[in-house]
């Protein structure tokens, strides 16, 4: 008979392995089942060619669109999943964000707790993941509890020049939230950390302040944590009553295997986690697992966002640029709704960008893109979009995810860049652009982008609107829990990551009492 466990956590992810670095402590036996691999540490890691050009990172998965298009989605199967790849801003959701917010698409609606809930995990969050930054520097933050671990990441001079020329505008530029390890226990590490492979690489060192690195390895060597990788959780079963998972169905190298817990924790990644829900159908819930609000699936966010590559003159040499963000567009004033944050990019570089861009791209000569990169000063902007009932994560016959997404909000987003070319006038860098007007190579983010997916399981206070309770337990049943991305009701403008990492710590809480 399979072995029962007093916790089963599905994905090792930003959710899933930090809810198991937060109960290991309690000496309660965990069972870890991830789908992907270990991400193998080589030299590729850090080589633009196969990261962008070959998508080596990228699952195999292939999702359908609305009109049943296929495409590859940017999803990353392994331990610690999307980290992996993440650029490791770690920005903590604006007070407001809790809060309901009025766009022109429609409300974004509140959490069923505040700012001030989720303080005292956003700061655990912060000290577990070794954040860089400076509380109080950014006038749109809320309060914290207490400083970051480590100061802020200083800005190397390209970018300490444009954060002079963005304050002497009168904007409020700040040093961004980022969890790498420069600290003196990572003194090897820090060597190389100075280096442009953080935002959308695997960190070759383990310098980034990823869930594998920072809440999985760890735990590796405890008696009451057990890892299975290749482990792909295909349903969940329930007991006659519907209101118990007895059953974890996992195929294992070609193989249907069986795994059993007294509380089972769903934190695949938003698409996933509602792709199972909905394969767990049953005669209790023939809608999909926990199904009974038709909100499975649902609500689907993932952010308006926009790359853009603003080109100089003046020539660029900035290796690590992500230390500066700018909030002054993020809340709403009496004359606009909130249009989002401004933040640094990863460096463009020629590769990457043959990667990204590769029919632009395909006749430019290498020494053309290399001096493009070399100018280049990149920005990602973000506007908050909305979670519609239609934006949805349905499942077919075989079990192929698909994907119906509509974009909410554009008057914000589009706000959002004529302020951004206002600053990049009022900075100078217009009157340096290579070309003689402004000229901004920009990048809209299409649905394949599924890095900030988030929605489809919301939790909230009423069963009728929402899968999960304050706690994230599904509500339809004793004994299900959500940990990832998948809760979230609305998404900010920030990187997500940070509130998933910070959820999962007070989830781990109330799990670890429950069991008490
Ligand atoms: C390139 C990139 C850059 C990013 N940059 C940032 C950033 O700078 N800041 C930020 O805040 N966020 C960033 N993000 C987003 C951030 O990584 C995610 O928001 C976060 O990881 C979501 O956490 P999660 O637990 O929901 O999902 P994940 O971290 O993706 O974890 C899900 C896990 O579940 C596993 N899994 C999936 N299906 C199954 C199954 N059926 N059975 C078993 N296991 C399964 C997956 O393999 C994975 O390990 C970035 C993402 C990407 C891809």
């Amino acid at each position: 008979m399979a072995e029962n466990y007093d916790v089963i956590i599905i994905g090792t992810g930003a959710g899933g392995g930090t809810l198991a670095h937060t109960l290991a402590p309690s000496g309660k036996r965990i069972l870890l089942l991830e789908r992907g691999p270990f991400l193998t540490r080589e030299t590729d890691n850090w080589d633009p060619g196969p990261v962008f050009v070959d998508g080596k990172y990228i699952s195999k998965d292939t999702w359908y669109d609305a009109d049943g298009k296929p495409f590859q989605p940017q999803a990353h199967y392994f331990v610690g999943g999307a980290t992996k790849m993440y650029g490791a801003a770690l920005y903590r959701l604006r007070p407001a964000d809790f809060g309901e917010i009025r766009f022109s698409d429609g409300i974004s609606p509140a959490w069923p707790l505040d700012y001030g809930d989720l303080e005292p995990y956003y700061t655990r969050a912060e000290w577990l993941y070794q954040v860089h930054g400076d509380h109080g520097e950014d006038p749109t933050e809320g309060p914290a509890s207490r400083q970051y671990p480590w100061p802020a990441v200083s800005h190397e001079p390209r970018i300490q020049e444009l954060a002079d020329d963005l304050a002497a505008a009168g904007y409020h530029p700040f040093h961004a939230p980022c969890g790498v390890l420069l600290n003196e226990d990572h003194r090897a590490a820090s060597e190389c950390i100075r280096c442009a492979w953080v935002d959308g690489y695997p960190c070759l060192v383990h310098a980034k302040s990823d869930a594998e690195v920072i809440a999985v390895r760890p735990l590796l060597g405890l008696p009451n944590v057990t890892l299975v990788v290749g482990a792909e959780v295909t349903q969940l079963r329930t007991d006659q009553s519907g209101r118990s998972v007895t059953d974890v169905v996992v195929t294992r190298a070609g193989q249907r295997e069986s795994y059993s817990a007294d509380i089972v924790v769903l934190a695949a990644g938003t698409a996933n986690t509602a792709k199972i829900l909905l394969r767990s159908a049953s005669d209790r819930h023939s809608a999909g697992l926990a199904n009974g609000s038709d909100q499975v699936g649902r609500n689907y966010m993932f952010h308006n966002s926009r790359a853009v590559v603003a080109l100089a003159k003046q020539p660029n040499e900035t290796v690590f640029q992500k230390t500066l963000g700018l909030n002054d567009f993020y809340l709403a004033n009496r004359s606009r709704p909130p249009l989002g944050n401004i933040q640094m990019l990863g460096k463009s570089n020629p590769e990457a960008m043959k990667g990204e861009e590769p029919e632009l791209t395909k006749l430019a000569p290498h020494w053309g893109l290399e001096e493009v990169a070399r100018h280049s000063l990149d920005i990602w902007l973000t506007t908050e979009d909305l979670p519609k009932p239609d934006n949805r994560v349905t499942v077919d016959s075989d079990g192929k995810i698909h994907l119906a997404y509509r974009f909410t909000n554009a008057g914000e987003t589009a706000a959002l860049y004529d302020e951004l070319k206002t600053i990049l006038n009022k900075t100078g860098l217009a009157a340096h652009h290579v070309l003689s007007k402004n000229f901004y190579m920009d990048m809209r983010i299409p649905i394949a982008a599924v890095a900030h997916q988030a929605g489809t399981v919301r939790f909230g206070s009423d069963p009728l609107t929402s899968v999960a309770d304050v706690n994230c337990r599904a509500h339809e049943l004793d004994n299900l829990y959500f940990a990832d991305a998948s809760i979230f009701p609305s998404i900010g403008a920030v990187n997500p990551a940070l509130t998933v990492l910070a959820n999962a710590i007070r989830v781990g809480d109330h799990i670890a009492e429950r069991l008490r």
